[in-house]
């Protein structure tokens, strides 16, 4: 079945942002520059040596990439499948500030700004909305935080409350109590990832780290019932905003935050052992139990399920050193 599918089943992207106002005016270096839409350059500030990392990149967005190309080369090959059935996951990894958030939600309401999120669910409704008579459908959304390898969900009266992880052998690995959500509209899709946005990282006291120190997964399931022919087809994608990946020096850090980081570089490293072991045919152990993300994203991951991750950098010569990082770790995943 799976041989018909024309889309590789793990894609891995790389966006560079542009330079915001502050970068623009401070007469700082632009150090990132992109090769034919698939290699990235980055030039070693104050020398002329330049670091290429290419060929395993499914592509990479410069700088002019819109969000709608982004979507249609990351998303839409993977949302054609959510109506057959199939599972999918789209990653955004990244340091803080090179635009996760901006790739996964961007402005809900303002068009050219949208972000994949939005933009999956027009593209949803859409497709529901010149379905033929035999067919219904029911869209369901969950929206959940991990923050320090715990579970929170993101929709809850009380977010602060932490889920546990079950397993069963007939439904599989699931988070008790997260509550799901039916939408039919965009109104009511803005109204719960406003919610849920609201919510991200409680546990957070500072107020610039707020959501970059937790994985958010936002995971919309379509259920599609042909009432003819009385079969139905469950897919399911998983929509998630990483914790930002950069080191955390040990001589800042304290404490509670130290902790923290050690989590967070834990899951992250947990993530790209999965994926390379999915994408290399010859590793039969897939080590999804590593990590609370991998355990929970285990039914989407590998076998017939689409992955794409798209890995955010920035251009400026300040982030040389993490730009180069998150390559590597994008390069090594595939
Ligand atoms: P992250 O989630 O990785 O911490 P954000 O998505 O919050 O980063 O992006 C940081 C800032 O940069 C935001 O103000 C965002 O609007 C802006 N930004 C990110 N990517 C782009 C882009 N491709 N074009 C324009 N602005 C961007
Ligand atoms: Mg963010």
């Amino acid at each position: 079945m799976n041989k018909e599918s024309t889309v590789e089943n793990v894609r891995v992207f790389v966006r560079v942002r542009p330079f915001n106002f502050l970068e623009g005016n401070s007469g700082l270096r632009q150090v990132v520059s992109v090769e034919e839409n698939e290699a990235v350059l980055v030039t070693k500030p104050n020398t002329a040596k330049t670091y290429k990392k290419s060929y395993n990149f499914s592509k990479v967005f410069d700088i002019s990439a819109t969000q709608m190309d982004v979507y249609r080369t990351v998303a839409v090959p993977i949302v054609e499948k959510l109506f057959e059935g199939y599972n999918g996951t789209i990653f955004a990894y990244g340091q803080s500030g090179t635009g996760k958030t901006y790739t996964m939600i961007g402005d809900t309401l303002k068009d050219p700004q949208k972000g994949i999120i939005p933009n999956i669910f027009s593209h949803i409704f859409s497709e529901i909305s010149v379905a033929n008579n035999d067919m219904s459908y029911l869209v369901t959304v969950t929206y959940l935080e991990i923050y320090n390898e715990e579970v929170r969900d993101l929709l809850a009266d009380d977010a602060n409350k932490k889920l546990a992880i079950r397993e069963r052998t007939d439904v599989g690995v699931y988070v008790k109590d997260l509550l799901g959500f039916t939408v039919d509209s965009m109104e009511s899709v803005n109204d719960l990832l406003n919610r849920g946005n609201k919510n991200r990282a409680i546990g957070s006291t500072k107020l610039n780290a707020l959501s970059s120190r937790s994985h958010a997964i936002l995971t919309v399931a379509v259920e599609s019932k042909n009432k003819s022919t009385n079969t139905a087809k469950f897919g399911k994608l998983n929509l998630v905003d990483l914790a930002g990946s950069e080191r955390v020096s040990k001589s800042q850090a304290t404490g509670e935050r130290l902790r923290e980081a050690g989590k967070i570089n834990l899951s992250l490293s947990v993530l790209g052992n999965v994926i390379s072991a999915l994408v290399d045919q010859s590793t039969t152990h897939i080590p999804y139990r590593n990590s609370k993300l991998t355990r929970l994203l285990q039914d989407s991951l590998g076998g017939n399920s689409l992955t794409a991750m798209v890995a955010m950098v920035s251009a400026s010569e300040l982030d040389y050193d993490e730009t180069i990082n998150t390559l590597m770790y994008a390069d090594r995943v595939k």
